[in-house]
Order: structure tokens, then C-alpha cells, then sequence
């Protein structure tokens, strides 16, 4: 075995041993193939490899490939969400993970809700409430959250997404993990919602996000390999 179902392979070992470690069940951790700047080849290897979804993260990437992909599996996007491109969004992707303001939540709902779809969506966190980044703050995520649930009756929130700080130290990471877990608990609490999938971790880090309570991995070079220049 050797390329991406090696690598594959190998993950969902470490996976299973960070499981161990925090008393987790293996069965409630999966794999997003983060495929930006691969081609839509290496997204149907991913796939044949079976990983658990496919994410990217720009709309105009996905529309050049996913008409190529004729496997049946679930697409989220994971990178901002311009409100001028959720229409093309919602006709690409099958979970919106990067919803992180009320206008986009209220764009989507608006798109969603004649045709009575219902938009699977992860609310992102700016954890580490970094200036640059998108994401909504840990302050401002129980109104955003309770906005959506009482004015976006066709987007269901499955859960929070997040991209800590960057750090080389996969250890850095994890307070960030624990923060966003503990708002979840929060959410769940407060707005009794069921459980909140946690979307946390990358390469460098998802054995850390995983003894975290990550119900989502997302990763790209781990798997795939590093990213291909972009044209
Ligand atoms: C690119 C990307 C990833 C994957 O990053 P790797 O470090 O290559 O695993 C995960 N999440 C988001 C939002 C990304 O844009």
C-alpha cells in the first residue's frame, strides 16, 4: 500500500490511539479529504481510499471539480463564504462549515428555504480571536447561534468549526480545542440542542483535536501530500 490509502491508513491509526488515549470510540472521529489545489484525480483516490467527506475550500475550485467527481459523498466548504457566492455554494456543497456571520446565515436560509431544503452548517469560531481571521468570537457565538436558530428554520447547526492560531507546537493547539469544546458544552446547554459535532484540526495537530472530542478532522498534506502550486 503506499500513497493515499497508506496515508490513510496510518491516520486512522493515530486516530485510534489518541481514541485510546481519551477514552473515545474510534467510530465517532471522520476524515475530511481537505483537497484544495489537488486535482479532482487525487479527490476520487481520497475517496476510493474512503474517506469519511471531501472539503474545499473556495467555491470556484469546487465548480471545476466536482462535476468531475462522480462518486457519491458529502462536500463541505470549509473556507469563507462570500454572501454573493452561497447560491453557487449551496449548488456545490452539501454542509456549510464556515458560516460565521448573521447576513451569510440569513443569505443561505433566503436560498434554502423555497426550494425547503434543509442546509446541514457548522457555526466557525475564531478561537483564538485573531484580528485576520474569519470566524465569530467566543463572545459573540451564543447570539449568532440563537439568531440562527430562531430566524433560520432551513439551515439545521450541526455543529462549530475552527482554525486555532497557527503553531508549530501541535500542544499550542490544544486549549483552543478545549475552549471550543467548552462553548459547544455551553450551546448545548443553554439552547438545548443536541449534541454539537466539533470541526477541529489539521495535519500538524489532529491527534491533539481528537483527544480534544473532534468529531471532524480536516486534512489536507497529511494525506495528500503538500498542496500543488495554484495557477
Ligand atoms: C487547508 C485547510 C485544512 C487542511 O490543512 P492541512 O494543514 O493541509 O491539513 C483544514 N481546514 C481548512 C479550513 C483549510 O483551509
Amino acid at each position: 500500500m503506499s500513497g493515499i490509502p497508506a496515508a490513510l491508513a496510518s491516520i486512522r491509526a493515530r486516530i485510534a490511539e489518541a481514541c485510546a488515549r481519551s477514552g473515545r470510540d474510534p467510530g465517532d472521529v471522520r476524515v475530511l479529504a481537505v483537497t484544495k489545489t489537488h486535482p479532482s484525480a487525487a479527490v476520487r483516490e481520497a475517496i476510493a481510499a474512503g474517506v469519511d467527506a471531501i472539503g474545499e475550500n473556495r467555491v470556484q475550485e469546487a465548480a471545476l471539480k466536482r462535476p468531475e467527481v462522480t462518486e457519491s459523498i458529502p462536500w463541505h466548504l470549509v473556507g469563507p463564504l462570500q454572501r454573493n457566492k452561497a447560491r453557487r455554494a449551496l449548488e456545490l456543497f452539501d454542509v456549510i462549515q464556515s458560516v460565521d456571520r448573521l447576513a451569510l446565515a440569513d443569505r443561505l436560509e433566503a436560498l434554502a428555504s423555497p426550494t425547503d431544503l434543509t442546509v446541514p452548517v457548522f457555526v466557525e469560531v475564531n478561537v483564538g480571536d485573531e484580528p485576520q481571521k474569519s470566524g465569530v468570537s467566543v463572545d459573540q457565538a451564543p447570539a449568532l447561534v440563537e439568531a440562527i436558530l430562531t430566524s433560520c428554520p432551513h439551515l439545521a447547526l450541526r455543529g462549530l468549526m475552527t482554525i486555532p492560531p497557527y503553531d508549530p507546537d501541535p500542544q499550542r493547539s490544544r486549549p483552543h480545542y478545549i475552549r471550543l469544546r467548552e462553548l459547544a458544552g455551553h450551546l448545548v446547554r443553554d439552547f438545548a440542542l443536541p449534541p454539537l459535532e466539533l470541526s477541529m484540526g489539521m495535519s500538524e495537530d489532529f491527534e491533539v483535536a481528537v483527544e480534544e472530542g473532534a468529531a471532524w478532522v480536516r486534512l489536507g498534506r497529511v494525506l495528500l501530500g503538500e498542496r500543488r502550486n495554484q495557477a
